[in-house]
């Protein structure tokens, strides 16, 4: 970590400054890869939430004012920054949440990067409509204008690419925020906000609470009326809480919560473009990502070649400490999460499942997960109806299409949804027929700034990246003239 991330990490950031928590008090952030403390970091109060609550306010007004061009340059001016400070940025992003420098931490940083020149680019067209009403007795008038305060709270697989997710389509759009990342990774938010301090962001439009009283503070926040926003992205448990708080003040809110991704393998498919997808959409972050294949759906004649294959791409995987060079699978994010992890694999195997490749813990210091393929998995497994969010790829059959595309749907969840297959017709029918915000057609991996992010059913609500992200930091007002 350096010396300048780990001066601020300590202090909170609030209108343009960093402060120690009113309480003083400060808890431990570990590195999952060895179980040590890289640091302190302040533990917000609910004081803290309502003070940086106070600055976005200060903020508000000028910020909004300020033309749509010249927001989008500082915009542009972050992204340059953070692209100037990669290698650093993706150590500290390896560091706190175990995941792979060169496998996954470098691709955040350009992932997330990426957000921020996309929405540089999109500040101007924040555009309404002028039209003659039907009857042609007046004019509508559509407009957008910043919806205002947003809190903005972001879970620790992708420390960076959550947040600016959210703070670039906020600040395109003329909003300030208060972030307040997760506990076990917010050390890339103050490097995040150091870097927007000097990207020319102006003090209160950007504030950082880190807390461990997350609900007490996160609920102060939102019961503020000066609230206009909320805009979350973690497991749906906790977001159905947070739509129940969100009520009571009517908040606009965007909901990025869990998944449970189908990985479809078409009779047809070319198997070794299906086996390099699944690599991607099982491994990428070690599995825990939202669009991670969770269940993998393969026609019956090709299911000994795709496992056989699986197993052998595996068997290749160098697991290791996220630093170390060569690493291509990290550390889960902590003990817990691993237990959780192995507990889906004993309940999958009890239920006859065969564990075809790994199915163990590592022992070595960190939370270490084999790389896992269990085979013939019952559809009643509780990996095949919950998040798994680890290196574990669950594979079942079917002998239809019509089988794949019910099986695929049997969840509560609705993110993304894979397919493989030759016959591009059979991709598009699978397209239609699908319940989830996003497809990916002989592909592991569809996340991209330029596009709407989002889910259907409980995997959540609003989209983020596109031009739909922007969006999600507007209002609309309608005014009819006559002059
Ligand atoms: P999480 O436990 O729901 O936490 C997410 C964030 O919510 C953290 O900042 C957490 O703070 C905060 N939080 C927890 N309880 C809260 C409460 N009562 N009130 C207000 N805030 C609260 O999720 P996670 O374990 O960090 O992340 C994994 C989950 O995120 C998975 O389900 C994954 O699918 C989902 N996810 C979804 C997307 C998407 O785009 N759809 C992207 C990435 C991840 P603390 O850390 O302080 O507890």
């Amino acid at each position: 970590m350096s010396a300048s991330v780990k001066a601020l990490a300590g202090r909170l950031f609030i209108g343009g400054e960093w402060r120690p928590a009113s309480g003083n008090s400060t808890f431990a952030v570990d590195d999952p890869g060895n179980g040590e403390t890289i640091t302190e970091v302040a533990d917000g109060t609910v004081a803290d939430g309502i003070a940086a609550v106070d600055a976005a306010a200060a903020a508000a007004q000028d910020w909004a004012a300020t033309p749509p061009r010249e927001r989008g340059e500082i915009l542009r001016r972050a992204w340059e920054l953070l692209m100037a400070q990669r290698d650093d940025i993706a150590r500290l992003i390896a560091q706190e949440s175990g995941k792979a420098l060169s496998a996954d931490a470098l691709g955040e940083v350009d992932y997330g990067a990426e957000f921020l020149r996309w929405f540089s680019e999109e500040a101007c067209r924040g555009t309404g409509t002028y039209v003659t009403a039907p009857g042609g007795a007046y004019n509508i008038i559509k407009q957008l204008q910043p919806v205002g305060i947003s809190v903005l709270i972001t879970p620790w697989n992708f420390p960076l690419a959550m947040a600016t997710r959210k703070i670039g389509p906020a600040l395109a759009a003329g909003c300030p925020v208060v972030l307040k990342p997760a506990s076990a990774t917010p050390l890339t938010s103050f490097a995040m906000a150091d870097l927007f301090a000097q990207a020319g962001v102006p003090d209160g439009v950007v504030n950082v609470v880190t807390t461990r009283s997350t609900g007490d503070v996160v609920g102060a926040m939102l019961a503020d009326e000066r609230v206009r926003k909320l805009s979350f992205t973690g497991s749906t448990e906790v977001g159905r809480g947070l739509l129940r708080d969100a009520a009571q003040n009517v908040l606009k809110t965007s909901m990025e919560l869990g998944g449970n991704a189908p990985f479809v393998v078409a009779e047809d498919a070319d198997m070794e473009t299906a086996l390099d997808s699944a690599m991607v959409a099982k491994l990428r972050n070690g599995g825990q990502a939202c669009t991670a294949a969770n269940r993998f759906i393969v026609h019956a004649n090709r299911v000994d070649e795709f496992c056989d294959g699986f197993a052998a791409r595996l068997a290749e995987v160098t697991v290791g400490y996220a630093l170390d060079e060569g690493t291509q699978l990290g550390a889960m994010i902590s003990e817990e999460a691993l237990d959780g992890i192995l507990e889906l694999v004993q309940d999958a195997t009890a239920r006859g499942a065969t564990v075809v490749h790994g199915g163990e813990r590592i022992e070595r210091a960190g939370s270490f997960m084999q790389p896992t393929l269990l085979r013939d998995v019952p559809a009643d497994a509780r990996c095949m109806r919950e998040e798994i969010f680890g290196p574990v790829a669950p594979v079942a059959t079917f002998e239809t299409f019509d089988e794949a595309i019910e099986l695929a749907n049997d969840t509560e969840f609705g993110l993304v949804s894979f397919i493989q297959t030759s016959d591009l017709a059979t991709g598009l029918e699978f397209a239609d027929r699908i319940e989830s915000g996003m497809v990916g057609i002989n592909r592991g991996v569809v996340s991209d700034p330029a596009a709407p992010f989002g889910g259907w059913k409980q995997s959540g609500l609003g989209r983020e990246g596109g031009h739909e992200g922007l969006l999600e930091y507007l209002e609309t007002k309608y005014v009819a003239v006559t002059w």
